[in-house]
């Protein structure tokens, strides 16, 4: 894929978002993959050639470009941009979500918008992204989201999910989090299903009853419910909260 055809690409995606493009797109061999980030006023969307050749190269499928595309303007749609140095597993989920929205409104079967996170599983290089299998759940989710928003008449459903036991919430991150019965980390956001990406595990005889994982992420939790992050030299740093999570009251007439 060359410059010009990313641009055109870009500029396709946008259109199906109802926005006018105000990206600037441009081969990158320093990125890695491929990486959305702001510079000045310009908000750049940067891939790297090599890289993008080799998702086109064993997927066989320009979709798989576009979705690649298509999750990197999510992060500057979303506001993630504004904040470079966060990373959050939830922040990647809903731009994953989006592209197979995108991918869905463009015209994109089910197949072709998973094809490139199916061969490079990590499109996007982060420290804590979450694993493969969550990244397709939410690939998965917009692509059918956008098909059902597309039949006529459909009316709006809401799920109550109600194996919730606890909300997990991360300092600095937007995101909120749960655990359900199954001691699953998951990533909902009221409208989209939950989407496991890590694991609540039992550390029974310690000062940390639980750990929180996911990918190559650890962190202990503590009895009163607090998330840590263990350092190197005992220099822990507290990173979040979990707590019990009560269920909303539903709203009697
Ligand atoms: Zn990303």
């Amino acid at each position: 894929m060359n410059e010009a055809a990313a641009k055109e690409a870009v500029y396709r995606i946008v259109q199906h978002s109802g926005l006018l493009p105000t990206f600037t797109v441009r081969e990158d061999a320093q990125v890695r993959t491929a990486n959305a980030y702001i510079k000045g006023h310009e908000r750049v969307i940067a891939y790297n050639p090599g890289f993008m050749a080799r998702i086109l190269d064993s997927t066989r499928t320009d979709w798989s470009a576009v979705s690649v595309l298509a999750h990197e303007i999510a992060h500057h749609l979303l506001g993630h941009t504004l904040d470079p140095d966060a990373m959050h597993p939830g922040d990647e989920l809903a731009c994953d979500r989006y592209s197979g929205f995108i991918l869905h409104r463009m015209g994109a079967t089910l197949e072709e918008s998973l094809a490139a996170m199916e061969v490079a599983g990590n499109v996007h290089g982060t420290r804590s992204h979450p694993p493969k299998h969550a990244r397709l759940a939410a690939i998965r989710q917009g692509w059918e989201e956008a098909g059902r928003l597309s039949v006529p008449g459909d009316r709006l459903t809401f799920t109550f999910v109600n194996d919730l036991t606890h909300v997990v919430r991360f300092a600095g991150d937007a995101n909120t989090y749960y655990i359900n019965a199954r001691q699953e980390l998951v990533w909902f956001d009221q409208y989209a299903d939950p989407i496991a990406f890590g694991r609540l595990e039992n550390a029974a005889g310690t000062a940390y009853p639980f750990t929180l994982t996911w990918q190559d992420q650890r962190y202990r939790v503590d009895g009163g419910g607090t998330i840590w992050s263990m350092g190197a030299n005992g220099m822990d740093r507290q990173v979040g909260r979990m707590e019990p999570f009560v269920a909303p009251q539903r709203q009697g007439r």
